[in-house]
């Protein structure tokens, strides 16, 4: 299969030098790309700012902010038959970048087109943040016949929360974790998943690394993109 792959966090800059982040290390998403291409996928990796190296046999594509994400998977949609949204997206990015550096002393005068606003006091700042589009849910008028498999990083009612994701997001499976259990979630070689599809009991996983969750996540495409069992 042609297989399209987000992974890491964004960075959405308010001036030059500062940006607001998440803990997004990209593991769980490169782990994905590279098992698919160990098993003969041709897979492109839409990648945020990561510290990993590029997976062997597979085409990677770096971006930064959400729109660079959104941009790059919208190029790269139509030649694909899945895509796994691993990214952790950053939900709000500031209203507007300030084209120079915003200086610290700027009480009161802060620049026109910087969403940071400084009180005429100094002692407080406020940062005005606007909406990023939701990908997945951006690119469902485009998924066709294609897969899109999510993921819900949660901290509580993690079912509850990624039943509500799957339909909202018109997803075919969501990849479910709780990143408060020691041994899954940001930074950790291992992961401790469910997988919701809808009309289908929730299928919990034991403490796997995360090239094996990978393992399950392409298993799970090849069985759904062919049904006959054969790898396309
Ligand atoms: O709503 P939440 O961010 O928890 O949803 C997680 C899923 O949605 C992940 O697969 C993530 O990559 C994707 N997402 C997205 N666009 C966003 C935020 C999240 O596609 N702006």
């Amino acid at each position: 299969m042609n297989l399209l792959v987000s992974a890491g966090p964004t960075r959405e800059f308010l001036d030059p030098v500062r940006f607001l982040t998440n803990r997004s290390t990209g593991k769980m998403g490169y782990a994905v790309a590279e098992q698919a291409a160990r098993r003969g996928h041709s897979v492109v990796l839409v990648s945020g700012p990561v510290s990993l190296p590029p997976p062997d046999g597979v085409r990677i594509r770096h971006v930064v902010s959400a729109l660079d994400m959104l941009a790059a998977l919208q190029d790269e949609l139509a030649a694909c038959d899945a895509l796994v949204m691993t990214a952790a997206v950053a939900d709000w990015r500031p209203a507007a970048a300030a084209t120079s550096k915003l200086k610290k002393r700027a009480a009161g005068t802060a620049a026109s087109d910087a969403a940071f606003q400084i009180a005429p006091d100094g002692q407080s700042a406020t940062l005005q943040l606007i909406p990023n589009p939701d990908i997945l849910a951006t690119l469902r008028s485009s998924k066709g016949n294609r897969l899109f498999v999510g993921f819900a990083a949660e901290t509580n009612d993690v079912l509850e929360e990624a039943s509500g994701k799957l339909i909202r997001k018109g997803l075919d499976l969501i990849v479910a974790n709780d990143v408060t259990r020691p041994g899954a979630g940001f930074g950790t070689d291992t992961n401790i998943v469910t997988f919701v599809e809808p009309g289908a009991l929730p299928l919990p996983l034991p403490l796997l690394s995360k090239a094996e969750v990978a393992d399950r996540i392409i298993s799970w495409l090849e069985s759904h993109l062919n049904p006959s069992g054969g790898n396309a």
